[in-house]
Parts: C-alpha cells; sequence; structure tokens
C-alpha cells in the first residue's frame, strides 16, 4: 500500500520539517499497490530528509504520485537550492556531495536510495522543479497485479 507507506515516511520525517517550519504536503489519492519492499519508507524518508535539509525555512514539499501505464511514479518536489545539470548524474554515488555549504552529511544517502530501487522492479532520479526553484526526486514502482 504505497500511500500508507508514503504517509508513514512523512510522519517519521515530521519532527524535522517543524524544526524548519516547513510542511510536507500529501497530495495523494490512492490506493496505490506496489510490488515493493517495505524498505521503500527507507527511500521516501531518505528523499524526504534531503529536501527538507536542502531548501530554506518555510518552504513546502510536495509528494504525488501519477499513473505511468506499468508503474506508479511517486514525485517529491522542493523549492530549495537546485541541483545543477551536471551534478545530477553524481549525487546518488557514495560520499558524493554538491552545493553543501555549511550543512552536514555522509553522502551516502541517495547512495542507498539507489541500491534500495536496484532491488526494485523501478528507478530514480532527479529532474529540476518545473515550477520554479528546486529538485523534483522521483521514484518509479512497479504496480502489484491484484
Ligand atoms: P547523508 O544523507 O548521508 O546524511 P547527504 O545528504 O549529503 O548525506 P545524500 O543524501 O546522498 O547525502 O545526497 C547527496 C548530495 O546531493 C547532497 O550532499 C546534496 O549536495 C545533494 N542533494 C540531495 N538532495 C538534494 C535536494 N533535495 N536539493 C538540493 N541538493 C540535494
Ligand atoms: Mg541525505
Amino acid at each position: 500500500d504505497l500511500e500508507f507507506m508514503l504517509r508513514s515516511s512523512a510522519m517519521y520525517i515530521q519532527k524535522q520539517a517543524d524544526e524548519k517550519e516547513m510542511s510536507i504536503e500529501l497530495d495523494l489519492h490512492g490506493p496505490y499497490f506496489v510490488k515493493a519492499d517495505p524498505m521503500v519508507e527507507d527511500v521516501f524518508a531518505n528523499i524526504l530528509s534531503n529536501a527538507i535539509k536542502y531548501s530554506p525555512k518555510r518552504t513546502k514539499v510536495i509528494v504525488d504520485v501519477a499513473n505511468q501505464g506499468e508503474f506508479w511514479k511517486i514525485s517529491i518536489t522542493d523549492s530549495g537550492e537546485g541541483i545543477a545539470d551536471e551534478d545530477k548524474p553524481l549525487v546518488f554515488d557514495r560520499f558524493k556531495r554538491v552545493n553543501k555549504g555549511n550543512i552536514k552529511g555522509t553522502g551516502l544517502g541517495l547512495a542507498i536510495v539507489k541500491r534500495i530501487m536496484e532491488l526494485h522492479e523501478g528507478d530514480v532520479g532527479v529532474s529540476n522543479n518545473p515550477e520554479g526553484q528546486g529538485s523534483v526526486f522521483w521514484v518509479t514502482l512497479k504496480k502489484a497485479d491484484l
């Protein structure tokens, strides 16, 4: 149950969001059923945590789900500092950190995300926020045949 997993991940990150007076908006109209291990909650939590960490205070993070044939496509959109096009293919590498300023991290979060997604029929990637500045991290997961 993808909606349930997204809501649990968001709850897990809520305290971090509160500290920056940020809101996580869940634009969900499920149920959506996927073929996935419960460890994908860690994928969503990692991406949500980054969205909070690399965005200015009092901005929003939006989570939505779109129908993409055999897959559900989950998009997590922030209005943060964004990622330069040349850095986009690198952020999933171990220990790779870009535009970090004074924000601390090990650079492992997205490498773990990528590994978890390699164990699934699905993918993960990043693009620019089409509405302005910031990033969209997207994940595709195979629909469950019920
Ligand atoms: P860790 O997650 O291990 O504590 P980290 O956040 O630095 O450390 P990753 O989550 O792997 O590592 O992210 C890699 C890099 O990608 C980050 O250091 C940051 O430069 C960039 N990044 C990730 N998410 C975003 C985002 N939503 N907006 C802008 N930059 C981002
Ligand atoms: Mg991280």
